[in-house]
């Protein structure tokens, strides 16, 4: 089992666990790669400053949604999400913010499917709103919008346009590629820092920035988003946190010859 929980300065960090999905590998990579099964896990991460609790990505939710029913299979032999944070000794109300990196279904499911979390402000961008907007019905983007607008309408969601601090401490940035309005998050605290990279990067092998993804609305953005980032990482020493890798979910960047390498953080 990694390790998962670090200190980033004065900032406490736990990474969450909301279980695993199934689903075919060309639900992911394309066509070609059709009768292969991969496997994801849910990654969620709980950074806690001084005045703050921020929830970066909300897993699944209770129960996989209906219009998934048949292409993604949820796992929870141990915990959900909401076990993970009563681990770390917090409960849904105690969170005060909770940053969504787009609005595919298994990012935005505690936060929207049903809104699990009563004092908290949910942030994304306002493109990502919009790009889902425009897909088509039955699409995983297209099923958040009508929480979100009921959301914004209540008060409980707030509309982004382009990169801000939420907290002091807590630094969103818009990196597009796998969605519009795509963002990630750093964490800074004094010189510390560190990333979550939410889809940019979401496991091991997506540090290698040429993987074109068949679930990347712009695969160029991506690609030089990728890029970037992961640079700023490893000039930084900072952690990174990959969302949807099963075990090995924090890990320190390292260049490579063809791209970057996770070396497990700790070790
Ligand atoms: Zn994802």
């Amino acid at each position: 089992m990694a390790q998962n929980s670090l200190e980033v300065g004065s900032a406490k960090v736990n990474v969450l666990d909301d279980g695993i999905f199934i689903t075919d590998a060309g639900n992911l990579f394309g066509p070609n790669s059709k009768n292969a099964k991969i496997r994801g896990a849910m990654h969620a991460v709980l950074v806690a400053t001084a005045d703050a609790l921020v929830l970066l990505d909300a897993g699944f939710g209770p129960k996989l949604p209906d219009y998934l029913e048949g292409r993604y299979e949820l796992r929870r032999d141990e915990e959900s999400l909401m076990e993970s944070l009563a681990q770390v000794g917090h409960e849904p109300a105690d969170v005060t913010h909770i940053v969504l990196s787009h609005l595919d279904a298994d990012h935005v499911g505690w936060a929207l499917n049903p809104p699990s979390f009563p004092n908290a402000t949910v942030y994304l961008q306002r493109d990502a709103l919009e790009e889902a907007r425009e897909m088509p019905e039955g699409d995983t983007r297209k099923e958040a919008v009508p929480a979100v607008e009921s959301g914004v309408e209540e008060g409980r969601c707030e509309l982004l346009e382009g990169n801000a601090e939420i907290v002091q401490g807590l630094r969103v940035e818009v990196r597009s590629g796998h969605s519009e309005g795509h963002q990630i998050s750093w964490i800074e605290s004094g010189d510390d820092a560190a990333l979550f990279t939410a889809d940019l990067a979401p496991a091991k092998i997506w540090l290698n920035p040429d993987l074109i993804s068949a679930v990347d609305t712009d695969p160029e953005a991506a690609r030089m988003n990728r890029i970037e980032v992961l640079t700023e990482a490893e000039e930084r020493n900072a952690p990174v946190v990959l969302y949807h890798e099963p075990r090995d979910f924090l890990v320190l960047i390292r260049k490579t010859e063809d791209g970057f390498e996770g070396v497990s953080w700790g070790s």
